[in-house]
């Protein structure tokens, strides 16, 4: 821990300030940001000699610039102090409780928006006024006018300051950012930057077509009430949107829980909270506990964990699919997304690295889609410092060397050398996986072995494996007890039904869900390949391209499925025997979460062979959610609607 390091922290933090606060252009997503300000704040702490009032851990904001007519505020508005875990959140309040054993706490959402104050004078709206610097802010009365929740007039006659946040609701933030694209205009990092930059329009028709809202959640000085939740009612009853998700609790305890549900429904709201805010609720406390020059000491930010992370480009390579499908992927540094490490994020595909401009030895920023994928957001081009090497897409398969092919209308590369390894391994553990043929054993390792001794070189070979026996046998740690199982799984396979080993097959836009609707509907397999393009594309849900990827396929491998016949494998689809008087039959079911005896694929296809419909969201047509651990909007949705929820036990009994 240097003195260097305090003053490069300093001048850091301030440009990183300047980007955010006036470009509305962060580089850095705000987990780092909150990082470093710790960090400068426990350098300032070991180094008090250092001290400076224009310090970034002394000030809100950042100075305002000249666009804008400059109000002082009547009460400087602060930003907030914050804690980013349970510990802290303890401690912050035992310092409270130890003063007032009786705190009440106002606990609100964490709008991630811009803090505004509003003025109005004789009943009418006068003046609104951002943040700044926390002491003078920036006169954006016209664009704020535009907002339609915001009372133009309320029955309050004395002057009413009122302060909140104006926020981009999440659809008009993807609206907006989709015109953005397509006018090649560069697109906003997230809906706080987008709300602020269009508060700090100039002409107040494109703040007007922006689709802001706002939400209010303090009022400085006010003679209404003696706390502060009173306060918001008060404000409520005037006209002003008051987030209905603001409750007064009376220990810490339960505020966790609250964070903890609130976390847990979070992506299910309309608009982004980056947290959670809690306020001791009386004026008097307030007033005891007091201000430092940048935050009240009576209020706290509890932030979400980070779900963005700034990284480095290490590399980006090519995988080959099992239908020749050539993906770029981004190796990066490895770094903690949302409470895991990522360290690799598909780039999709030629056009997407180009669009995103994504190089080699970029800084990036990453983020775990929908809590699960890791994805690239943007290269973040302001660190470029010469080394960055653009990706050239290769023109052979890093495989096999064979020249790759772009096919009209489709974004991806493919080999088409039916001979790839990668074509073949993948094909094969593709073929013997659960969701297809399901043989138990045949996993990519180990068929990757078996490739590389000759054992297997395609499906076919599976159902000649045991002339290979001495060969599997020699093998190291596979014993004669494996090597039966095996036999006794392809054996099974055999019976399966026609759509496992439709999707099996490999065949291009042929997914699950498409191979079981074709052997629903054409019974067999002689069927399916006598279809022509029109009978196929008669089928509901079966288009165009679907029909002739099936038609070129049945074209070029009616040998392997001869062969397949010969060896004895079900050509037939047989109709899961669906008892009449199961309680799901006809039901349309959703599954949340996380539950503890059946996969989420299992509980799908128990209840699809049941004749439920299991559908991906909740609407009002929903007849049952059934929810295991971690279950989140789904289920906050289900109970909003009324519907039928059963845990798992639950469940299982109405399975009987
Ligand atoms: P903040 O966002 O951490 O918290 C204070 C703000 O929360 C208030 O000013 C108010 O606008 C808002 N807020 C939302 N709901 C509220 C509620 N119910 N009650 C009270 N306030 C509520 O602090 P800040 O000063 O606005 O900004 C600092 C933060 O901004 C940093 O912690 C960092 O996360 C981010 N930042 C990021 C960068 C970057 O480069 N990425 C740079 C500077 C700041």
């Amino acid at each position: 821990m240097s003195k260097e390091r305090l003053f490069e922290l300093r001048e850091l933090l301030t440009r990183y300030n300047y980007e955010y606060h006036v470009l509305n252009k962060p580089t850095i997503p705000d987990s780092e940001y909150d990082q470093l300000f710790r960090e400068l704040e426990d350098l300032e702490a070991l180094y008090p000699e250092e001290d400076d009032p224009s310090s970034p851990t002394k000030k809100v904001g950042f100075e305002i610039l000249d666009s804008f007519n400059k109000v002082k505020h009547e009460k400087p508005m602060l930003s907030l102090g914050d804690v980013f875990n349970y510990d802290e959140l303890r401690n912050w309040a035992k310092k409270i409780e130890e003063v007032f054993p009786d705190a009440k706490y106002s606990v609100e959402y964490k709008i991630d928006g811009l803090a505004m104050s509003l003025i109005y004078e004789d009943g009418y709206f006068k003046q609104a006024v951002t943040r700044g610097d926390g002491v003078e802010g920036e006169d954006v009365t016209s664009n704020v006018r535009t907002i339609k929740s915001i009372p133009l007039k309320i029955p309050y006659k004395q002057r009413y300051d009122i302060r909140g946040e104006v926020y981009m609701p999440k659809k008009a933030f993807e609206r907006i950012n989709e015109i953005r694209r397509s006018e090649g205009e560069e697109e906003f990092a997230n809906p706080r930057n987008a709300a602020a930059g269009s508060i700090r329009q100039l002409d107040s028709k494109v703040a007007a077509s922006r689709g802001l809202d706002g939400f209010w959640y303090h009022i400085p000085n006010d003679i209404n009430a003696s706390n502060h939740y009173d306060s918001l009612m008060y404000a409520k009853s005037l006209g002003f949107k008051i987030n209905e998700n603001t409750i007064l609790l009376d220990n810490i305890d339960d505020v966790i829980k609250r964070i903890e549900e609130t976390a847990q429904i979070r992506d299910s709201l309309p608009y982004e909270i980056d947290g959670m805010v809690i306020k001791v609720n009386d004026y008097s406390q307030q007033e005891a506990l007091g201000f430092t020059s940048r935050i009240p000491k009576w209020a706290i930010a509890y932030k979400f964990p980070a779900e963005e992370a700034k990284t480095y480009v290490e590399d980006i390579f090519i995988t080959v699919g099992r239908t020749g499908k050539c993906t770029p992927n981004a190796k990066f540094k490895p770094v903690k997304v949302a409470g895991t490490t990522i360290s690799f994020a598909t780039l999709h595909n030629e056009d997407y690295i180009k669009d995103k401009d994504i190089r080699i030895h970029d800084q990036i920023i990453v983020r775990k889609a929908g809590d699960i994928i890791p994805e690239v957001v943007r290269s973040i081009k302001e660190d470029r410092d010469g080394s960055q090497i653009p990706f050239v897409f290769p023109n052979v398969c890093p495989t096999c060397g064979h020249p790759l092919v772009r096919y009209e209308d489709e974004a991806a590369h493919f080999c088409i050398n039916t001979d790839c390894k990668d074509r073949l391994v993948f094909g094969i553990a593709h073929f013997a996986s659960r969701d297809a043929m399901n043989i138990d054993g045949l996993g990519e390792k180990r068929v990757e072995i078996f490739y590389s001794k000759g054992i297997l070189n395609s499906i076919e070979d599976i159902y000649t494996i045991d002339e290979k026996k001495d060969a599997i046998l020699d093998l190291d740690k596979f014993g004669l007890k494996s090597y039966e199982n095996l036999i006794e799984a392809i054996e099974n396979s055999k019976k399966n039904s026609l759509e496992r080993l439709l999707f099996g097959l490999g065949i291009r836009q042929v997914g699950e869900k498409a191979a079981k609707i074709l052997a629903a509907n054409f019974k067999n397999m002689d069927n399916i390949i006598n279809a022509t393009l029109e009978d196929l594309s008669d089928i509901k849900d079966i288009g165009p391209i679907t029909a002739k990827g099936i038609v070129d396929f049945f074209k070029n491998n009616i040998d392997i499925i001869n062969r397949l016949k010969d060896y004895g494998l079900n050509m037939d689809y047989i109709d899961n025997n669906i008892a009449i008087d199961n309680p799901f039959r006809g039901k349309n079911v959703v599954l949340t979460g996380t539950l503890i005896d059946y996969s989420r694929k299992e509980a799908t296809s128990l209840l699809e062979n049941l004749g439920a419909n299991v559908a991906s969201s909740v609407s009002k047509n929903t007849d049952y959610v059934i929810y295991g651990s971690e279950a989140g909007s789904k289920l906050s949705k289900a109970n909003e609607l009324n519907i039928k929820t059963l845990n798992e036990d639950e469940f299982k009994a109405m399975l009987g």
